[in-house]
């Protein structure tokens, strides 16, 4: 294996069964599921129905690893399905009415008057959805239209010649804490692809290591990102009466204005409110908690009282890649494409990434059909799909906020004072292009730490452990560990001097603790969030996809 390549924990020489298909899409959210029912019908369009369409996912079922907001701008939906409605495509409520308020940190709170809301912040039009619902009802449609759809299959490593990608191969099962072979041991497929596409969502592993080692970033910005941590609560029938069909933003408190995010709740069916908070990981603090942010931001009035008498159903966190297009790697290769979350294909500033997720499937799908009908699945004829994107509405969406988030990097304030320059410069502000920066980068020393530790109950304000058992989070124990820490020196020597183990704030669901000044690893409890990955200070921790069917279960997220 060379450096820069993406780390595998799959057992070295081992004879593995071959899956010959045309199109393998790794990963099974809105985009890959977009792009496999397109393709499949243009395929058929084009006489090509021998051709194989793969869709797979380390999930265990389909849904159970996808989680969002969820606000949905219907219009990808309806370029891919345009009867969406009337074939029964699962919504959760339209979106009545919508506002933005900001909490005040002493405990009253302030509702931004309408005409003073930014733009895109409203929702009139969009549908609430529960973005596990979504892709479990797109599964059942790509599957009606012929393709394959495996659940439970991880995929491990990406296969190449030379630059060409050829296809991936799956995780083995049955390798014991030392990768040893149990007597279980199930060898991984080598899957080989004439198109592979990789929709893993936020911070592929394996889109990752590609990137890199093909270096597709090459005059792109860092991407950057936050960790957005969600529960789903059943409440009194008054208050989700009250919140039904309601979409309300938040601002301010637990946040000072040196860092970017913010929280959310949405009004769900069945008396059901899907509530949030998400915090950019380039929040300087070491201490840096998007959990405890979330605890604190229920814990104002103006939320908690939301809350009362009701009980918590799930809990669950993801990170979001927010970089903008700037920070967008090019999409396609020889034998390749990128989509959705994946390539990074979230508009920041709406806070919506599902629509432009759908269509980049969409768009990938014209490339391949066009491709595979040619017999060319080489980097010219899948660099069709960056030309369409070039001349889409998701380009065009993106570029509108091209520096959006980047203008925040210099805090609130001179975020908010940039973002009304970007709206009356068609999107530029006072920067022609912004620069960006990782955001490992951006922490400082544990002395200039301020965040500590907020307080739990058994009620409202649930502990890390306590939430991460409503996320079903689940893993075979006896497995190499899938986070990779690469030098174990650096976590008991520069670390606690210098940030006091970040990994043990930053983690969402308590994997890292040090019980007595010792890091241990709880590995079962991850919910695949990827925030280690991106934001500890020295790059020292990996992701690595673990053994099929592990990480959360989520349904309704
Ligand atoms: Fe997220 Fe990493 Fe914690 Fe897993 S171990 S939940 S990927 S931060």
């Amino acid at each position: 294996m060379t450096e820069d390549k993406e780390r595998c924990l799959n057992a070295p020489d081992t004879e593995r069964e071959e899956l010959p298909v045309d199109v393998a899409l790794v990963g099974a959210g809105p985009a890959s599921l977009a792009c496999a029912i397109h393709l499949r019908r243009l395929l058929a369009e084009r006489g090509l129905e021998d051709k194989t369409v793969l869709v797979i996912d380390k999930a265990e079922e389909i849904g159970h690893h996808t989680l969002s907001g969820a606000v949905m701008d219907p219009r990808g939906l309806a370029g891919l399905f345009p009867d969406w409605r009337e074939r029964g495509c699962p919504i959760e409520a339209e979106v009545g009415e919508d506002w933005a308020e900001i909490l005040r940190p002493g405990g009253g709170s302030r509702r931004i008057p309408a005409p003073l809301t930014p733009p895109q912040l409203r929702n009139h039009g969009n549908v609430i959805i529960s973005l596990n619902r979504l892709v479990r009802w797109l599964g059942e449609q790509a599957e009606e239209l012929g393709c394959e759809v495996y659940p439970g299959f991880p995929a491990a490593e990406v296969t190449y010649d030379g630059e060409r990608v050829t296809g991936v191969v799956t995780r083995d099962s049955g390798l014991d804490k030392e990768g040893a072979k149990k007597p279980t041991f199930e060898p991984g497929m080598r899957v080989s692809a004439e198109v592979t596409v990789f929709a893993e969502g936020s911070r592929g592993h394996l889109t990752k290591g590609l990137i890199k080692r093909l270096g597709l970033d090459a005059g792109a910005n860092p991407q950057t990102w936050a960790t957005g941590v969600k529960e789903i609560w059943e409440v009194p029938e008054e208050t989700g009466a009250a919140m039904f069909g309601k979409v309300m933003h938040t601002g301010g408190h637990p946040l000072g204005t040196d860092a970017y995010g913010g929280g959310f709740i949405y009004g769900l069916s069945e008396n059901r409110l899907a509530l949030g908070f998400a915090v950019g990981l380039d929040y300087h603090d070491a201490r840096l908690d998007p959990h405890a942010l979330f605890v604190r931001w229920k814990q104002h009035p103006r939320i908690a009282g939301l809350l009362q008498g009701g009980k918590i159903l799930r809990y669950g966190a993801k990170t979001i890649p927010e970089g903008g297009i700037f920070a967008l790697p090019r999409l396609s290769g020889d034998g390749f494409c990128l989509i959705g979350d994946a390539a990074g294909m979230v508009n920041a500033s709406t806070l919506k990434g599902v629509h432009l997720a759908i269509e980049s499937g969409r768009l990938a799908a014209e490339a391949i059909a066009d491709a595979l009908a040619g017999n060319d699945t080489g980097s010219g004829a899948l660099g069709r799909y960056d030309e369409l994107f070039a001349d889409s509405w998701v380009k065009k969406e993106l570029w509108g906020v091209r520096n959006y988030r980047q203008a925040f990097d210099g805090g609130l304030f001179a975020g908010m004072v940039d973002f009304a320059a970007q709206r009356v410069t068609g999107g530029r502000g006072f920067f022609k292009r912004r620069p960006g920066h990782t955001d490992h980068s951006t922490t400082r020393p544990l002395s200039e730490s301020k965040l500590g530790a907020p307080t739990f109950d058994d009620g409202l304000f649930l502990d890390k452990l306590t939430d991460v058992y409503h996320s079903g989070a689940v893993h075979e124990e006896d497995q190499p560990n899938h986070l990779v820490i690469n030098d174990p020196t650096i976590c008991a020597t520069r670390c606690p001097e210098e940030y006091g183990n970040p990994c043990q704030h930053f983690c969402p669901a308590a994997v890292y603790e040090l019980p007595e000044g010792e890091l241990q690893l709880n590995p079962s409890n991850c919910v695949h969030c990827k925030t280690c990955d991106i934001a500890d200070p020295y790059e020292n921790i990996e992701w690595v996809v673990p053994e099929g069917g592990g990480g959360p279960k989520y349904t309704d997220m």
